[in-house]
């Protein structure tokens, strides 16, 4: 078993600041975790923690049953894959990997065999023979990766490992690092990842959960769809999703009895019943409202939405900008002095063009699909 438990974690440094403030969380066995923040949110802090390269200032750290805050990294059976690959340059690949190994005593048959197993997964075999410096970024990634499997650990974890590529080779990089815990998963070797990440897109394609953190606590751990669309306040709901939400502040209005929300002076925006009974404590307060580029349409694509729960509420901005991005055209757009995004199926923006600029254009707000924050704490009032 390898899970890894987290309970009351504090880290304070010896300068005194306090960078983790008392974390609990349990990634299960097997699981691939990713920790996902603004850079600065304590990410790498709490991986070190956990790898045993940083002291646990208080708080308990159980991997499996064993409490571990005490046990030297190598006691740990952890595996880490850092940002900088960390490959011996005078080494060829497969004495890079074997090195570990050769450190721990094990028969020169086995680390053959480890060697060339997780060569074989990684797709790598023609690249034993190589110096590190005849590798490419992507290479020498997917080496730093194999010399983690080699050990077996019962838990990687991987801090940024993919930020040093290129966009089209971190995109693949993604994929194949997922695929590679699936088949550990398939083929009964134990393999709980945690993965830290800056990046939304990374956290939502690869985590099975994931841990959103800043200023070092936990804001919501939670499956990515769930993360997506039932954030627990504002802070998650802007760092999750590209382009991000538009948050702006409105007010909460009551008309006979009807509650709205009130968007600069006078637009009005109609909200779902359910919502209007939680928001219906908030009346006169300023809330932030929250609605996602691809919940904004034109009227007619919106209501082609028409699942009985759809509510629209029509709003007349200003078109700024299109950008059109070949299937989908973002459109940016003010409204009450606040710009807002829209992301529209280009089939649904064809009616759209450059003349449109700087003119009124009608819009729908899928408002179903909004958010209502509270003004002062961030939490969502909708969920
Ligand atoms: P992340 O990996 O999410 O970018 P870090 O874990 O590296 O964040 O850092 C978290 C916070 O702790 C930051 O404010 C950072 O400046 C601070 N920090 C990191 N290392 C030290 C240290 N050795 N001494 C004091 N503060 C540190
Ligand atoms: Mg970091």
């Amino acid at each position: 078993m390898a899970n890894v438990s987290l309970n009351q974690i504090r880290k304070t440094y010896p300068n005194g600041f306090e960078a983790v403030h008392g974390i609990d969380l349990e990634v299960k066995d097997g699981e691939f975790m990713v920790f996902v923040g603004p850079s600065g949110c304590a990410k790498s802090t709490i991986l070190r923690m956990i790898a045993g390269l940083e002291k646990i200032s208080s708080g308990d750290l159980h991997i499996g049953e064993t409490l571990v805050n005490k046990l030297a990294p190598k006691e740990r059976g952890i595996a880490m894959v850092f940002q900088n690959y960390a490959l011996y340059p005078h080494m060829k690949v497969y004495d890079n990997m074997a090195l570990g190994l050769k450190m721990a005593h094990i028969p020169k048959s086995e680390i053959e065999e480890r060697v060339k197993h997780a060569a074989r997964l990684l797709e790598m075999e023609d690249l034993l023979d190589r110096y590190p410096k005849q590798l490419s970024g992507g290479q020498a990634q997917r080496v730093a990766v194999g010399r983690c499997i080699v050990k077996r650990p019962g838990v990687f974890l991987f801090d940024e490992p993919l930020s040093n590529l290129d966009a089209k080779l971190r995109a693949s990089m993604r994929v194949r690092i997922t695929e590679l815990h699936r088949e550990l998963r398939k083929s009964g070797q134990p393999s709980t990842a945690i993965y830290v990440t800056h990046d939304q897109v990374e956290a939502m394609t690869m985590g099975e959960r994931i841990c959103v953190l800043k200023d070092g606590t936990i804001q919501q751990v939670d499956v990515p769809t769930t993360l997506y669309e039932r954030p627990v306040n504002a802070f998650v709901a802007g760092f999750i999703g590209s382009p991000e939400m538009n948050i702006r502040p409105a007010t909460v209005v009551a008309n006979d009895g009807k509650i709205s929300l009130l968007l600069g002076e006078s637009t009005l925006i109609d909200v779902p019943a359910f919502y209007a009974e939680k928001l219906s404590g908030h009346v006169g307060r300023e809330v932030k409202f929250g609605i996602r580029p691809e919940s904004i349409g034109t009227p007619q694509s919106a209501a082609l939405r028409n699942d009985e729960d759809t509510v629209l509420s029509q709003v007349t901005g200003t078109i700024r900008l299109l950008e059109h991005m070949g299937n989908e055209v973002y459109v940016y757009f003010d409204l009450e002095g606040h710009s807002f995004t829209a992301r529209l199926m280009a089939d649904d923006a064809r009616m759209l063009d450059e003349s449109m600029r700087f003119k009124p254009f009608t819009f729908s707000f899928i408002m179903n699909k909004a958010h209502v924050f509270d003004g002062e704490t961030g939490m969502n009032l909708t969920l």
